[in-house]
């Protein structure tokens, strides 16, 4: 009887004051609640984490190229060869320039042009002084600029700076 009765007001929002079934019917409500630690912020999406990031101004090397274009042949390499006035071909000293000669012909008695041997008629010969009218540079090697590897400044030639978004922290 006493179940039968506990049974019929379970159905009801009551406890059975007669048996403890009701109440074992009822399971203790627990609320777990876990203990989370909040989540880490992400690392810095510039640097990785990492704090450091390559140096943009020498792209890592720690050394930059200062180039520095030679004033004296304004960057060309080259110089007009002063010998010929940069034209590469001096006037032939046999003829003048001419490229014929006069020659007496002794079978003849008079005076005939002939064609110059030195200079094969053309009244020029070729400056032996330059190359085409022009001398390479002596003060840049013919380079036209000089290099200069110096230390980057930026990075103090360590080649990375402290990120510049997390200010090294890596998040
Ligand atoms: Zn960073
Ligand atoms: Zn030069
Ligand atoms: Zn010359
Ligand atoms: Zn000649
Ligand atoms: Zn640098």
């Amino acid at each position: 009887m006493r179940f039968t009765l506990c049974a019929f007001i379970a159905a009801l929002p009551l406890l059975c004051a007669a048996c403890d079934i009701h109440v074992q019917r009822v399971p203790p409500v627990t609320v777990t609640v876990r203990e989370e630690a909040p989540p880490p912020p992400p690392p810095c999406n510039v640097c990785g984490g990492a704090g450091i990031v390559g140096c943009a101004n020498c792209n890592g090397r720690g050394e930059v190229e200062v180039v520095t274009v030679c004033s004296a042949c304004r960057g060309s390499g080259s110089l007009p060869c002063a010998h010929c006035g940069g034209k590469g071909v001096v006037s032939c000293p046999t003829c003048g320039g001419a490229g014929t000669i006069v020659e007496f012909d002794l079978g003849r008695r008079v005076n005939v042009k002939v064609k110059c041997r030195t200079c094969r008629g053309t009244g020029t010969l070729a400056c032996g002084n330059c190359s085409r009218g022009h001398i390479v540079c002596s003060a840049c090697g013919g380079r036209g600029r000089f290099t200069q590897v110096t230390r980057c400044r930026f990075c103090r030639g360590s080649g990375k700076v402290t990120c510049p978004r997390c200010r090294g922290a890596g998040r």
